[in-house]
């Protein structure tokens, strides 16, 4: 299997106590079957204390659940006893690769970096045209078959990361063509014949829904629930700043290389770049606040947090895209009028 990386990958270094957001904090810790069988034969102290402290969460999966917002087994000095107890290479196996995520495309096997990983956003953030791009340039045009299919999405999701990464625009002109270029490519994955959106109808009935629905997620932290409500409590008196669209803009682009062929199995390519819209107004408008008040949390870590507090759980993506299904609100068109907005905010 062919296996592709980001240039910035092999530069990557957990930095263990030093570390700002630790994974061992806030996250529950997946404990694999292979591994727990290997802890059931731990003798003494610590085999007791991981026994005792395995269970099962509400999927099913064994873990070790976070108490207090850390991880049972990170310890005072801020690391982890059982790496120190029986070695690194019995950390489970969520533990040993994170932030590295391996993502299976039958021909070819992707890794990348997860954005909530603090230095793992550090060396994003840095990094320019870091993704390898053999999508093409070629004409778009569906085939039933799954290779055409995919050679498909590789073209379609390369446009894309053009367009964001497009600098004559403002990043929020760039996403509203990406929703605009993306609503035609759904349109072929649908059989329909292409249209250009009709925005004559669409106007303008502020974003306030993106945070309502934000304010309904699962939040681990308190900070970050509180940050939430006093942007959302001030949303229309912020603007977002010029220089978040260098930020963004990477941001984004880990989004569309992570997300955007998950439409292979659910035919939608929108779901991602709704996504990213979502994330661009909640974190600009943050960041805008922040800078109001000389950063008491700085950029990356708005961008890290939000990877880490929204895009890493499973129910509040499941509850963002089960929101584009259903309100009209999420609509490419009302998506559009809201970037195109934000940009014309005085
Ligand atoms: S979040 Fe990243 S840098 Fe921090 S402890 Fe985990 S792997 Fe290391």
């Amino acid at each position: 299997m062919k296996e592709i990386y980001p240039a910035f990958y092999k530069d990557f270094k957990c930095i263990a106590n030093r570390c700002e957001d630790s994974c061992c904090k806030d996250w529950d810790i997946d404990v694999d079957s292979e591994t727990e069988k290997f802890y059931n034969t731990v003798q003494g102290a610590l085999g007791d204390k991981i026994r005792s402290l395995t269970v099962t969460d509400e999927y099913g999966e064994r873990v070790f659940r976070s108490t207090d917002g850390r991880c049972p087994f990170w310890n005072q000095d801020m690391l982890c006893d059982i790496y120190i107890g029986i070695g690194e290479e019995h950390l489970s196996r969520t533990c040993a690769n994170f932030p590295r995520v391996k993502v299976d495309y039958v021909d070819f096997r992707e890794n990348i970096l997860s954005f909530a990983c603090p230095e793992a956003a550090r060396l994003m953030l840095k990094a320019d045209n870091a993704y390898a791009d053999f999508g093409g340039d070629d004409e778009l045009s569906v085939s039933e078959d799954s290779e055409d299919f995919m050679s498909f999405l590789l073209k379609a999701r390369s446009r894309t990361a053009k367009i964001l990464s497009d600098k004559t625009q403002p990043f929020a002109y760039r996403l509203a063509d990406c929703l605009e270029f993306n609503a035609q490519v759904q349109s072929l994955l649908d059989g329909a014949e292409p249209q250009p959106l009709d925005l004559d109808g669409t106007e303008y009935e502020g974003l306030d829904f993106i945070f309502e629905m934000h304010d309904c997620f699962e939040i681990m932290s308190e900070k970050w629930r509180k940050a939430l409500a006093e942007v959302r409590k001030k949303q229309n008196e912020l603007k977002i700043r010029a220089d978040f669209d260098r930020d963004f803009e990477k941001f984004a682009q880990y989004y569309v290389y992570r997300y955007y062929l998950e439409a292979v199995n659910s035919g939608d390519v929108l779901y991602s770049i709704k996504r990213i819209v979502c994330a661009f107004v909640v974190t600009g408008l943050m960041d805008a606040l922040f800078a109001k008040q000389d950063y008491p949390l700085p950029r990356m870590r708005i961008l890290q947090r939000y990877s880490k507090e929204v895009e890493h759980s499973y129910d509040n993506t499941e509850m963002l895209n089960a929101e584009f299904d259903k309100d009209e609100r999420f609509s490419a068109e009302n998506l559009i009028v809201i970037l195109e907005s934000l940009v014309q905010r005085p």
